[in-house]
C-alpha cells in the first residue's frame, strides 16, 4: 500500500525548484554598524558584496561568523497558494521579499542556544513573483549558518504532500522495525536463545527504529521538539554502527574479531569525543559527521570484507549478516553523501529500506532458532525413550518378563492409597510351582529357567491387561487383580491353577503349582498384611498338598477348595 502511496503521490510532487542563483554576504549589521533598513534596501539593490553559491549546501562562511544574508530571486511564474518549504538546522533567521518581512524564527540576538532541526511551511504574499528573496540567519554553529536544505516553492496541499512521500520509507519501516523487535523479543524468552546475541540485535534495532522515527518530518506535527528530536537522531546515527558491529564482533570468524572489535572501539572513541565535544560547546555532533560518514565506508567496507571471507568459510551468522550489512552500508554511505556532503543532487532515504534486509537476517536468526529447538526436542524425546526403557527395565524381570517387586511395591501402594477405606477393592493371587527344585536337580538350571518363562507365559495369556503379573522371586509369583474381590480372585486362581496343571509347559514331567489368594479388607489393612496373608495362603496349599488354591481372609480365617 505504502509503495503504492509512493508511486501514486511521486508525479504529484514534483516542487519548483528555487533554481535561481543564490549569493551570500556576511551581515553588514553586525560587522559595520549599518541600521537594518538600509541593509535591506541595498541588498534588494543588489549592493553590498554578494557571492554566488550552490543550494542546497552551505555558504563558505568564515568560522567566527555568526549573521549571514543569503539572497536569490523567486521564479517569475506564479504558483496558486504558494509557500515556501525548507529545512533549517540549528538557525534562527528572518524572511524578506523585497523590502518586506514576512517570517521569522528563533531569537536574533542569541548566544550558544540550539535550535535543533525544523522544516518551516511559510505562506507567500500573493505578488511574490520575480522578487528577491532574502533570508538573514544566525547561528553560533558553523557548520549550519546559512545551510537552508531542500529549499522549494509549491501550492501548501503540494508541500504537504511532498513533506508526506519523503516520510514514506520511514513510515513504511518504522513499524516493520517494531514488529522485529516483538518477534526478537519472543525468541529472546527461549531457553535455547544465544541471549547476548539477541540483546544486541535488539538494541540495534530499537536505535535503528529511533533514529527512524527522528528522521520523520511528520513527528513535528505531533510534538514540535525540534532540540530534542535533533540530538537524539545525531547520537541514535553514531550509535548505530556501533551497535551493528557489535553483533558481528559476535558472530565473526575468530581470525577477524580483534579486528572488529578495534572498529567497534573506533566509533565508540569518535562518538564519545563528539559528545564530549558537544557538551563543551564545540558542536561535537555537527563537527563528527564528516569523520563519521568517512569513517562509515572505509571502516565498515573492511568489516563487510571479513564477514565476506568468513561466510565463505561457511560462517552461518555471517552468511545471514551479509546482505544486510552491506546493503545498509552502501544506503548509509549514499544517504550520507546524499544529506551531509551534496555530493549527490537529489535527496537520499535509502537507509530505512534496510530494514527489509534485517528481516532476511532475522529470518536466518529464526531459522538456526527452530533447528536448534526442533534437535533439542529430537534429542529430549530420546531421552524420554531411554528414560521410559530404563524404568521398565528396572521394574521388569528379565528371564520371565514379569515385573519385579519394584513393581509391586508401587502397585500395592498405590491400589492401598486409593482404595483407603474400601474392603475387597483388589485381590493377591501368590502362586508356587510344585517341587520345581526337583526340576532343576534332574533336568539341569536351564530346564528350570525355561519352565519358569513358560509358566509365566502362560499366565501372563490367560490374565486381564490390568492385572499385574509380578515374580516375587524364585518360582514364586504374584498376581495383582486389581477391581476384584476375594470370590472373583479365588475363580481366577482356580482357573489359573487348573490351566497350569493341564498344559504342557513342560514336556517331560507335568507341572503344578500352589496357589494362595487374598483380598484388601480397607480400614486397617496394611499393605505388609496383605502379603503375609497370601503368603499364608500359599504355605496352606502347600502343606494340604499342592496342586490346590487357598485363601486367607482376616475375617473368615481361612477356607480352602
Ligand atoms: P515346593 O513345592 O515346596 O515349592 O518345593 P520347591 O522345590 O518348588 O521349593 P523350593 O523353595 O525348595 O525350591 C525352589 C527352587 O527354585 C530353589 C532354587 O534353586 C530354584 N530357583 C530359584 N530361582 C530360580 C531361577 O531363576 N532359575 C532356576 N532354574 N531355578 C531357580
Ligand atoms: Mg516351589
Ligand atoms: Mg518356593
Amino acid at each position: 500500500m505504502l509503495l503504492l502511496c509512493l508511486f501514486v503521490l511521486s508525479p504529484y510532487c514534483q516542487a519548483m525548484k528555487m533554481d535561481g542563483q543564490w549569493y551570500w554576504q556576511e551581515d553588514p549589521v553586525h560587522t559595520e554598524d549599518v541600521p537594518e533598513e538600509r541593509v535591506v534596501q541595498e541588498a534588494v539593490a543588489g549592493k553590498g558584496d554578494w557571492k554566488p553559491f550552490r543550494v542546497p549546501g552551505q555558504p563558505p562562511v568564515a568560522k567566527n561568523t555568526q549573521y549571514v544574508w543569503l539572497m536569490t530571486t523567486m521564479p517569475a511564474e506564479p504558483i496558486h497558494d504558494a509557500t515556501l518549504l525548507f529545512n533549517v538546522t540549528d538557525q534562527s533567521f528572518e524572511l524578506w521579499l523585497d523590502d518586506q518581512k514576512i517570517y521569522s524564527y528563533g531569537d536574533m540576538q542569541s548566544r550558544g542556544m540550539s535550535y535543533g532541526q525544523r522544516w518551516h511551511l511559510i505562506m507567500l504574499p500573493k505578488d511574490y513573483e520575480g522578487k528577491k528573496l532574502l533570508i538573514r540567519t544566525h547561528s553560533d554553529n558553523p557548520f549550519c549558518l546559512g545551510n537552508f536544505s531542500y529549499i522549494q516553492l509549491d501550492s501548501s496541499v503540494m508541500q504537504m504532500a511532498s513533506i508526506l512521500r519523503r516520510d514514506i520509507p520511514y513510515i513504511a519501516n518504522i513499524p516493520l522495525g517494531l514488529f522485529m523487535i516483538c518477534i526478537m523479543l519472543m525468541y529472546y524468552m527461549s531457553p535455547t536463545a544465544p541471549k547476548s546475541l539477541y540483546t544486541q540485535i535488539i538494541l540495534f534495532m530499537i536505535s535503528f527504529d529511533i533514529w527512524m522515527m527522528c528522521v520523520l518530518n511528520t513527528k513535528q506535527l505531533l510534538l514540535d521538539a525540534p532540540v530534542f528530536w535533533w540530538f537524539l537522531l545525531r547520537i541514535n546515527a553514531y550509535l548505530l554502527p556501533i551497535l551493528a558491529n557489535l553483533i558481528i564482533y559476535r558472530v565473526i570468524d575468530r581470525k577477524y574479531r580483534r579486528r572488529t572489535w578495534k572498529v567497534v572501539l573506533a566509533f565508540t572513541a569518535l562518538f564519545l569525543l563528539v559528545v564530549l565535544a558537544e557538551i563543551f560547546g564545540f558542536h561535537g555532533l555537527d563537527a563528527g559527521a564528516s569523520v563519521f560518514y568517512i569513517m562509515l565506508p572505509v571502516l565498515d567496507g573492511c568489516v563487510a570484507y571479513w564477514t565476506i571471507r568468513s561466510a565463505i568459510r561457511g560462517n552461518y551468522y555471517c552468511r545471514a549478516m551479509l546482505l544486510p550489512l552491506v546493503v545498509m552500508l552502501v544506503a548509509g554511505t549514499l544517504d550520507g553523501f546524499f544529506g551531509h556532503f551534496y555530493w549527490l543532487p537529489e535527496s537520499g532515504s535509502l537507509l530505512p529500506y534496510g530494514t527489509f534486509t534485517i528481516g532476511i537476517f532475522l529470518l536466518y536468526i529464526v531459522r538456526q532458532q527452530i533447528r536448534r529447538e526442533r534437535s533439542l526436542a529430537v534429542r529430549a524425546a530420546g531421552l524420554a525413550d531411554a528414560m521410559a526403557e530404563a524404568v521398565e527395565r528396572s521394574e521388569t524381570d528379565r528371564l520371565t518378563h514379569c515385573y519385579n517387586r519394584n513393581r509391586l511395591e508401587a502397585v500395592l501402594a498405590e491400589q492401598a492409597r486409593r482404595h483407603r477405606e474400601e474392603a475387597e477393592a483388589f485381590s493377591l493371587i501368590m502362586l508356587d510351582i510344585d517341587f520345581f527344585k526337583r526340576i532343576n536337580d534332574t533336568y539341569g538350571h536351564d530346564a528350570g529357567d525355561e519352565v519358569l518363562a513358560s509358566f509365566a507365559g502362560l499366565i501372563r495369556d490367560n490374565i486381564k491387561k490390568s492385572d499385574v503379573f509380578v515374580r516375587w522371586g524364585g518360582e514364586e509369583f504374584i498376581l495383582v487383580c486389581c477391581g476384584c474381590s476375594g470370590e472373583e480372585a479365588l475363580l481366577i486362581a482356580e482357573r489359573l491353577r487348573r490351566q497350569v496343571a493341564h498344559s504342557a509347559i513342560f514336556p517331560q514331567q507335568r507341572i503344578t503349582c500352589s496357589v494362595g489368594v487374598t483380598s484388601w479388607q480397607g480400614g486397617r489393612d496394611t499393605v505388609p498384611a496383605l502379603l503375609k496373608r497370601v503368603d499364608q495362603a500359599l504355605y496352606t496349599a502347600k502343606r494340604k498338598g499342592r496342586n490346590r488354591v487357598c485363601q486367607v481372609s482376616e475375617n473368615i480365617g481361612l477356607s480352602s477348595e
